[in-house]
């Protein structure tokens, strides 16, 4: 029998944060709701391109721009981050060494949503989600016609994978089995010592940080959101997550906030996670509160067809006042988002469910 290496090992590994923080002025657009302030973006990466990425939307937003730009200028310097692994450039690619995005964003105002499924060679997915949502009668275009209608709009084709998620796509392969006739662990000993001697422990690893999700509010009450992923690590080439599917990964209600998820989208598509969220959020729940019901929905659901088996799920959820939270499963890293709104840049530590 074929040995994977565990998904759920891909979300378990814990990333180094270059948390700072920055302080804005009080500004005069910028309006305080019952314990939120408005505007507000977030996004659920908490590393340092997740702060540039939100500073990036907030520019937008403190000037009274549109909300869906915001979020889409903030998701695209995460996507084009090559040091990022599970996102745009340099994302984790499939089991035959190709990187397939996927992609959602959804309008709360108009109520309309976009997104790409397994889209190869784009940089920037949720930029060609945002044209299907914009530009076309559908929600999703997957694959290589997902491709074409990007070219169609003038983007253009490039290489997703870097120098280094090219080395870390074969070691993976060659760890994956001792079945097959890449090479098994032990012929790794020694390249794996040279591997961390020269590029740093990890240099060479599966990667750590899954999709990113950014959800924002802007002074009007209007709310957009986009999640954006290469997905699994060594996924099977075809295979879609919750990323680009409204309800799952994503959901935007202008009258009640925005929620996105991470970790294994098989669960969340299941649950319809993100919808489920926006509802709990409807019936008086917090952002908070409503992301730790959607984890214990989920869990339920597993106590009784699969006891043992624990889905690694991340949320996090803004509502329309500009209140935010975040739980996830356990056995991942503190469930965190980076948030700014008039009163600067943060990084807020919610729930870890069951732990
Ligand atoms: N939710 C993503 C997927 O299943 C993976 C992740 O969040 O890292 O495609």
């Amino acid at each position: 029998m074929t040995k994977k290496i565990s998904r759920r090992h891909f979300f378990n590994r814990s990333f180094g944060l270059g948390a700072g923080m920055l302080l804005f002025k009080n500004m005069a657009f910028s309006k305080s709701t019952e314990n939120g302030k408005i505007p507000m973006i977030i996004t659920s990466h908490t590393n340092q391109t997740g702060q540039k990425a939100i500073e990036m939307g907030w520019e937008i937003l403190k000037k009274g721009g549109s909300v869906v730009d915001a979020v889409e200028k903030a998701a695209n310097v995460i996507e084009v981050d090559p040091k990022d692994r599970s996102v745009g450039y340099g994302g984790f690619p499939n089991e035959e060494g190709i990187v397939q995005l996927d992609a959602s964003i959804m309008d709360g105002k108009t109520y309309n949503a976009g997104a790409v499924a397994c889209l190869e060679n784009i940089k920037t997915p949720s930029s060609v989600a945002r044209i299907v949502m914009e530009r076309t009668d559908h929600v999703m275009l997957v694959g290589q016609d997902a491709l074409r209608f990007a070219r169609k709009w003038g983007f253009k084709e490039e290489n997703l994978m870097t120098e280094e998620t090219r080395k870390a796509w074969l070691r993976a392969r060659e760890k994956m089995s001792d079945r097959d006739d890449w090479g098994p662990p032990d012929h790794l000993k020694d390249l794996k010592k040279k591997e961390s001697g020269t590029e740093g422990a990890g240099a060479f690893e599966v990667p750590a940080h899954g999709t990113t999700n950014v959800l924002a509010v802007d002074a009007n009450g209007d709310i957009a959101g986009i999640t954006t992923t290469s997905g699994l690590g060594n996924k099977i080439p075809g295979r879609v997550g919750d990323s680009p599917i409204i309800g799952a990964g994503l959901y935007v209600d202008n009258e009640v906030g925005a929620a996105g998820a991470t970790g294994r989208g098989e669960d969340v598509i299941k649950s319809c996670a993100t919808y489920y969220i926006i509802m709990r959020m409807k019936q008086g729940r917090t952002p908070q509160q409503a992301c730790e019901d959607a984890l214990k929905m989920i869990v339920e659901k597993y106590k009784k067809v699969n006891p043992d088996f624990f889905p690694g799920e991340k949320f996090v959820a803004i509502n329309k006042k500009g209140n935010f939270g975040c739980s996830n499963m356990p056995g991942r890293r503190k469930a965190r988002l980076s948030m700014i709104n008039a009163d600067g840049f943060k990084i807020y530590t919610g729930t870890s469910l069951f732990s």
